[in-house]
């Protein structure tokens, strides 16, 4: 394998705290032998395990940006033992873009890994990651939230993996983040995550859906600080008090869970983010706004339990998520 066109500006091992970027050339119509530059903080002290702390995989989600930004402004290296990684943007040209893939190759950086070195730009991006970063680190948060098609309760999630322990110390890591809502996933195709690059080398993985909507609240930037801050201290990194209560498990057991619409037009939802729904209740209306007088068409749940997430714009297509329904344990 070619080595990865990607430089970090910054020694990514040398103690205190470094301000910099990863360096990846590309050359484009509007900069000849430009560089895309990923900002990039590293806070370390002493010995003691590595965090590695990403926003923006889907450049479309702000509370990861926005907690990891503050972070990376207010870290100080004393205060920790070990090492710090904060990549706020993980899909920069993405997150430039307010888009959820980059505008450069379309790529997605959660269906991507392990990327190329010879690839496009978010598969260069991501074989940095896979073959620089995450053989370096033991204990991995990637931020993430609806973005601007999707809404969730903010939730922290950790996978069902083959191997027991390793689930145990995710689970861990996810319950030491403290969101309001916990998830324990089973992936049903978790081919080409950066989730699933980080579990298969052992690492320490969570992730989270902190809201959504393509924006972020001052109520999910708070929980996204929060749990970072009671992540660092679960790994050992930081010695500070945990903050926040205990979280609501939720379970999402199978396919009924998600309603998927089969109509193109404008949507009315029939119960609020987090509000009890059951069996055969109606989630949402979808009308055919090119006549009046056209009787909806009403999804209804399959199960119950309460409701988790949610289509954001008020205009839906054939084939977008509606609602998910999850089931509080
Ligand atoms: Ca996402």
């Amino acid at each position: 394998m070619p080595p990865s066109p990607v430089m970090p500006t910054i020694d990514l091992s040398a103690p205190g705290i470094g301000h910099g970027y990863l360096r990846l050339p590309h050359s484009s119509n509007e900069s000849a032998w430009g560089v895309i530059q990923i900002p990039l903080t590293v806070v370390a002290n002493g010995s003691g395990p590595t965090a590695l702390l990403t926003g923006a995989n889907h450049g479309d989600e702000y509370e990861g940006p926005i907690a990891l930004h503050k972070l990376a402004s207010r870290l100080r290296p004393e205060r920790i033992q070990g090492r710090v990684i904060i990549i706020p943007a993980m899909n920069y040209p993405a997150f430039r873009a307010g888009s959820r893939c980059s505008p450069i190759d379309q790529g997605n950086m959660n269906r991507i890994f392990p990327g190329r070195p010879d690839g496009s730009v978010t598969e260069k991006i991501a074989d940095f990651f896979q073959r620089y970063l995450l053989p370096e680190v033991d204990y991995v948060l990637d931020i993430h939230a609806g973005g601007k098609t999707l809404e969730f309760l903010p939730f922290a999630a950790a996978h069902i993996l083959p191997d027991s322990a390793q689930q145990a110390r995710c689970e861990a890591a996810m319950r030491a983040f403290a969101a309001p809502y916990q998830v324990l996933l089973l992936e049903m195709d978790a081919m080409g995550m950066y989730d699933t690059a980080a579990e298969m080398v052992g690492k320490v993985f969570v992730s989270t859906e902190l809201g959504g909507g393509g924006s972020a609240s001052c109520s999910t930037v708070g929980i996204a600080e929060r749990g970072i801050h009671n992540f660092l201290i679960h790994a050992g990194i930081l010695d500070d008090t945990p903050k926040g209560s205990d979280s609501i498990t939720l379970h999402m057991p199978d396919t009924r869970c998600y309603s998927i619409s089969e109509q193109h037009g404008l949507l009315e939802m029939c119960v609020g983010l987090g509000g009890p729904v059951t069996k055969g209740q109606v989630l949402a209306r979808i009308y055919d706004y090119t006549h009046t007088g056209v009787v909806p068409t009403e999804y209804s749940a399959e199960l119950d339990g309460i409701l988790a997430g949610r289509h954001f714009p008020g205009l839906i297509h054939n084939g977008d998520c509606i609602a998910v329904v999850a089931v509080p344990t």
